[in-house]
């Protein structure tokens, strides 16, 4: 007998839970790409992607994963040989960094490890001691997915000013956009990158980059860039088509269009952050009460990230040793029908310590109930394995939600990005 037979939930890091609206307004027939209802609903996207952006700069869409994503900025922002200074805080800033170096960028990487987020003062010594200017973008990812990590990226900014140092700031907010409070010109990001699938709650298949006025006439002319990832090309489309250099991907703009409408104009973006806030709030609270101290010899349950200013409002990287998040996993997905997100980049696959980790997405489409219901699993999970764990998991998740008003995890660093109250 198992409890898993009932709508299933999907809680990995994406792609994430998508509204059925969103699906639904997917569900038609082609449209016509040379003129009509396609081609004019384009206008009012273009300014919407600015707005769950904070920009009033460029933005540029391509048919890409987040992948893809990258080699479009990364096409663009560097000619052969130049440098790029990423700043890695797990799987996903590794990543970019390699992508990066396989188009021919000379890549320097600072590794600040899987458990602390990047440090501006480093930032700031890497940029001084680049006497000759050769760094031409610094990358980081807003939220690592990986670790669930969350950069300052303000604090990130302001080394790069106290540097004097020309060079663009690129930030990977694919898991993060449409989740964690994001400004792009408020903070001064240069380029930002994004996907579909994640907080932006439509499938898989679109890629995002906004650009700065700076950015775009700074790289004019890199030599990296191919017709289809030139991103001039895009923002100064004159012609439906040009934006997509071909076919557009018109079933997923008709969902973006729903989703965006459902971010902008019903919840609101800052609500977005804020029901993110206290979702992520909620389940650290459960990590917290089942990994407390003293709940007996064996307990092994912690949160990846100690210092709740740095951990993501999207998903939630954690431990249970000795396999038992492997374990919590395989429970949790056959006999409760919720499937949690395997932990990424903290050992390697197939060793033993790779089923120590595990991750609890809360991005995107994820109400409360969905969430409690979650931890609710988890914690019925663990008395069933007779993992140790402390009591109260639950009851201390529940609290964080009845909490009304405050929210947790937004402030500190991301001082200047407008606090994500209700
Ligand atoms: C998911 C993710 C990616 C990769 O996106 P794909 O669509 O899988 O290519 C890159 N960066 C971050 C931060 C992510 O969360």
């Amino acid at each position: 007998m198992s409890l898993a037979y009932g709508r299933p939930y999907l809680a990995i890091p994406g792609p994430s839970t998508m509204p059925d609206r969103v699906l639904a307004a997917m569900h038609r027939p082609a449209p016509n790409i040379y003129a009509g209802e396609i081609v004019d609903m384009l206008a009012g996207i273009k300014p919407d992607l600015r707005r769950v952006a904070r920009t009033t700069q460029n933005v540029a869409i391509y048919i890409a994963n987040g992948h893809g994503t990258w080699e479009a900025a990364n096409a663009n922002l560097f000619s052969r040989g130049d440098r790029a200074l990423v700043l890695a805080t797990g799987r996903f800033g590794l990543g970019w960094a390699e992508s990066a170096r396989a188009m021919g960028v000379d890549v320097e990487v600072i590794d600040f490890g899987l458990s602390h987020p990047a440090d501006p003062a480093r930032l700031e010594a890497a940029l001084r001691a680049d006497t000759d200017r050769r760094i031409r973008a610094v990358l980081v990812s807003h939220v690592d997915t990986a670790t669930s990590i969350r950069n300052d990226i303000p604090a990130l900014r302001a080394a790069m000013d106290a540097a004097g140092h020309p060079a663009l700031l690129a930030v990977d907010a694919i898991a993060s956009l449409g989740c964690d409070v994001m400004e792009m010109d408020l903070w001064g990001v240069d380029v930002l990158v994004s996907a579909s699938q994640k907080g932006l709650m439509v499938p898989p298949g679109l890629g995002f980059l906004w650009i700065s006025d700076r950015a775009l006439a700074a790289c004019h002319g890199s030599d990296l860039r191919t017709p289809y990832w030139d991103w001039e090309r895009r923002v100064g489309a004159a012609e439906f088509w040009q934006n997509f250099c071909g076919t557009a991907p018109t079933h997923h703009l008709f969902g973006l269009r729903e989703s965006l409408t459902m971010i902008l104009d019903e919840e609101g973006i800052e609500a977005v952050w804020a029901r993110h806030a206290r979702l992520s709030a909620a389940v650290w609270a459960a990590f917290e009460t089942w990994g407390i101290a003293g709940a007996g010899a064996g307990c092994d349950i912690a949160l990846n990230v100690a210092d709740r200013r740095y951990r993501a409002a999207s998903v939630t990287a954690a431990r249970i040793g000795g396999g038992g998040a492997e374990r919590l996993r395989a429970w949790c997905e056959a006999e409760a029908g919720v499937t949690l997100g395997i932990g990424l980049g903290m050992a390697e696959p197939r060793s033993p310590a790779f089923g120590d980790f595990l991750r609890v997405a809360h991005m995107g489409h994820v109400s409360a109930h969905m969430t409690l219901g979650v931890l609710s699993v988890m914690e019925a999970g663990l008395q069933a394995l007779g993992i140790t764990h402390g009591a109260g998991g639950l009851a201390a998740a529940a609290a964080e939600i009845a909490r009304g008003g405050q929210v947790g995890g937004q402030a500190g660093g991301q001082a200047g990005g407008g606090q994500a109250a209700e």
